[in-house]
C-alpha cells in the first residue's frame, strides 16, 4: 500500500482526513499519540469524546469523582443509567468511549491527581488536557508540563464564561506567567456556588480539543498564542495575546525552574481524623477567608451556620466546617479524596 493511500481502519476518519491541514499524515500521527485527560466531568466529557472520535490512539482518563444526577445537565458522556449505577466518572467515561471508538486504547484511572502520582500519570503523554475544577491541580499540571516539556491545554468555566490557553513549554507563556499564584481558598466562586451553564463547557472544551489535535497531528505552528475568554451570556469573545507576557514576566516556573506544586511543597494536606468519620484538610495556599462572605456564598447550596470562629455547611450527608485560615474538617467521610472533592466544590481552591 502506498504511503498516501488511506488504510481501511481510517475510513471512519474520512471527513477529517479530507481537511488538508490534517490530512492522512496528521491522522497517522493522531493514531500513534497519547493524551492525558485530567478530569472527566464537564470539560473532560467533551474533550475525551472529541479526541476518541478523532482517533487519538491512547487516552488516559483520570478522575477522582463519582456520578450524581446533577452532573447530567452538562457532562455529556453520561446518562441516567450511569448515575443509577453509582459509577466513578472515569469508569463510566471509559465504557462510553469504548462504544464510540473500539479502535483506540482507553485507560481509565480513578485517582486524585497529586504530586505523588502526576509524573506517572503524565508519563508518555504527548499532551495533557485540563478538565479539572480547581487551581491547585492546574498549577500542579503546569509544573509537570513545564518540567517534562509536555504541551498542555488549560481550560476553565464558570457561569456562562470560560477561558482557555495552550502552553507549549519553552515556546509560549505558561499558566503561571498569566496567573502569578493560585487564589487563596474560599475566594474564587465554584460551579457549585456560582452555577454553570452547559453551552460554555462545549465551547471551551471544543477549543481545548482542537488545540490538542493540532499538537498531536504535528501542527504546532497552528496552536493559539492567545488566552481566549468567551462569555456566552453577553456574547463576547476576547483574545489576549500572550507573547508579551513570556518576554516580560519573571515567571518562577518557566524562567526560574521552580516547581513547588510538583515537589509537594505546595500540596494541600489531608488527614483522616480517627474515630470521627471525618477528614481534616489544610489548603496549599495560605490566606484569610472572610467567613461572612463564605457563608453568603454557601447559603445557596446547603444549610449554613456561622460564628466568629468558623462556618459550617450541611450538604448532602456531609458537614463541612471551615476555619478562617482555610483549614476544614469534612465530616461524613473518612476518604481524603472525597473530602478534597467536597472542598474544591464548595470552598474552592
Ligand atoms: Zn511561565
Amino acid at each position: 500500500m502506498s504511503e498516501d493511500q488511506r488504510p481501511a481502519e481510517f475510513d471512519r476518519y474520512a471527513r477529517q482526513i479530507s481537511y488538508p491541514p490534517l490530512g492522512l499524515a496528521g491522522q497517522r500521527r493522531l493514531a500513534e499519540s497519547r493524551a492525558l485527560v485530567c478530569g472527566s466531568g464537564a470539560l473532560g466529557s467533551v474533550i475525551a469524546s472529541t479526541l476518541a472520535r478523532s482517533g487519538v490512539g491512547h487516552l488516559r482518563i483520570v478522575d477522582r469523582d463519582f456520578l450524581e444526577l446533577n452532573n447530567l445537565q452538562r457532562q455529556v458522556l453520561f446518562d441516567e443509567d450511569d448515575v443509577a449505577a453509582g459509577l466513578p466518572k472515569a469508569i463510566a467515561a471509559a465504557a462510553k468511549l469504548r462504544k464510540i471508538n473500539s479502535q483506540i486504547e482507553i485507560e481509565p484511572v480513578v485517582a486524585d491527581v497529586d504530586h505523588t502520582n502526576v509524573l506517572e500519570l503524565a508519563a508518555g503523554a504527548d499532551v495533557i488536557v485540563d478538565g479539572t475544577d480547581n487551581f491547585e491541580t492546574r498549577f500542579l499540571l503546569n509544573d509537570t508540563a513545564v518540567k517534562t516539556g509536555t504541551p498542555w491545554v488549560y481550560g476553565g468555566c464558570l457561569g456562562a464564561e470560560g477561558q482557555t490557553m495552550t502552553i507549549l513549554p519553552g515556546e509560549t507563556a505558561c499558566l503561571r506567567c498569566l496567573i502569578a499564584d493560585a487564589p487563596p481558598p474560599g475566594v474564587s466562586p465554584t460551579c457549585d456556588t456560582a452555577g454553570i451553564l452547559a453551552p460554555i463547557i462545549g465551547v471551551i472544551a471544543s477549543i481545548q480539543a482542537i488545540e490538542a489535535i493540532k499538537i498531536l497531528s504535528g501542527n504546532r505552528q497552528a496552536v493559539s498564542r492567545s488566552l481566549t475568554v468567551v462569555d456566552l451570556w453577553d456574547g463576547r469573545v476576547r483574545q489576549i495575546g500572550l507573547d508579551a507576557l513570556r518576554s516580560t514576566v519573571d515567571c518562577p516556573t518557566c524562567r526560574r525552574g521552580e516547581f513547588p506544586w510538583l515537589s509537594g511543597e505546595r500540596a494541600s494536606q489531608g488527614a483522616i481524623l480517627c474515630g470521627r468519620n471525618a477528614v481534616q484538610l489544610r489548603p496549599s495556599t495560605a490566606g484569610t477567608i472572610s467567613l461572612e462572605a463564605l457563608a453568603a456564598k454557601l447559603s445557596a447550596v446547603g444549610r449554613v451556620t456561622r460564628n466568629r470562629y468558623l462556618v459550617r455547611l450541611a450538604v448532602e450527608d456531609y458537614l463541612l466546617t471551615i476555619f478562617p485560615d482555610g483549614r476544614a474538617i469534612i465530616g461524613g467521610t473518612d476518604d481524603i479524596t472525597t473530602a478534597r472533592n467536597l472542598y474544591a466544590r464548595y470552598v474552592g481552591t
